[in-house]
């Protein structure tokens, strides 16, 4: 069995690369350098409207500024696309996902009598065990049969064990009416085809992890580990903004801060080793570990940068 660490970093390319993010790769790269393994760099530019080749090049370049090496090239994840299909067709022929063929206005009017008689909106599709026979010639989604008993257990290095009731989750959509795979899917594809064993992100993406496990599942697939980190807040206490001075890394490059002060400073955004304020690269990457991440929200604090 391969037990190389494997970690990426996956940003979506719709803007700079800013604090959260910076230490969202900073955690990956020390987990995975610390550990002689494999950091990947996936750029997430699924949504065509919202991703720019200049999001793409300013991540890139704070990343270069920070230090932060990734192995072998960055992917695009819409480079991916016909695997992603792939995968779910092959869960269709499993019988695992369906075609739903119902439209809007069904799903629409599911939802009001599911609201008016008091009960749970999330969409049931009378196709998930309809006879492939009865499936009229029409526009159809492909949905997964996610699972309705019992519970998924997330568990999360940093969270614990966090426990979904399956019948909070829908079936969800991996192919749109168009042919065009979703984001949740597109995400467990890579993962498993770049070999990822640990997945550290912000904790924004608590929700998604229990149902991209339930993709996970149906292709029998290991499941990875998973630590999902608190956001950063501001020096207030409230979530990160501009207001706070969160700029773009490169600003603060530009500004006249050094990269290895940038590394300390977020490396003890949210992780603590005692009572060590600065360490060295090698100290970092020898000591960095997901036990140490604080589960409350990390606040910011550009006081302590410049010291
Ligand atoms: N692309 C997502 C983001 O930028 C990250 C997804 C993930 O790490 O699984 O927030």
């Amino acid at each position: 069995m391969n037990t190389q660490v494997v970690t990426r970093f996956a940003p979506s390319p719709t803007g700079f690369l800013h604090i959260g993010g910076a230490r969202t790769a900073l955690f990956n790269w020390l987990y995975a350098r610390g550990r002689g393994g494999k950091f990947l760099l996936r750029i997430e530019d699924t949504d065509r409207e919202r991703s720019t080749p200049e999001a793409t090049a300013a991540i890139l370049a704070g990343m270069d500024w920070l230090g932060l090496d990734y192995d072998g090239e960055a992917v695009s994840q819409f480079d991916g696309a016909d695997r992603h299909r792939e995968v779910a067709l092959q869960l269709l022929e499993a019988g695992k996902a369906y075609k739903c063929f119902a439209t809007q206005d069904e799903i629409q009017e599911f939802r009001d009598a599911a609201r008016a008689e008091g009960r749970s909106t999330l969409y049931q599709s009378p196709w998930r065990d309809a006879d492939p026979a009865t499936h009229p010639d029409a526009p159809y989604v492909v949905r997964l049969k996610a699972p309705r008993d019992g519970e998924t257990v997330i568990r999360d290095e940093v969270q614990g064990d966090v426990r979904i009731r399956n019948d909070q989750l829908d079936d969800l959509v991996l192919l749109r009416s168009d042919g065009t795979p979703v984001y949740m899917l597109a995400v467990v594809v890579d993962d498993h085809d770049m070999g990822v064993t640990h997945v550290i992100r912000g904790d924004d993406h608590l929700n998604n992890a229990a149902r991209q496990m339930a993709i996970i599942e149906a292709m029998g697939w290991p499941v990875p580990t998973y630590a999902h980190i608190p956001l950063i807040h501001g020096p207030d206490g409230k979530k990160l903004s501009k207001r706070h001075g969160a700029l773009g890394v490169e600003e603060y490059r530009d500004m006249g801060y050094i990269a290895a002060g940038m590394r300390n400073y977020l490396t003890r955004l949210g992780w603590s080793h005692g009572d060590d304020e600065f360490f060295t690269d090698a100290q970092a990457k020898e000591w960095f570990d997901l036990k140490g991440i604080g589960k409350s929200p990390a606040r910011l604090d550009f006081k302590k940068l410049e010291n």
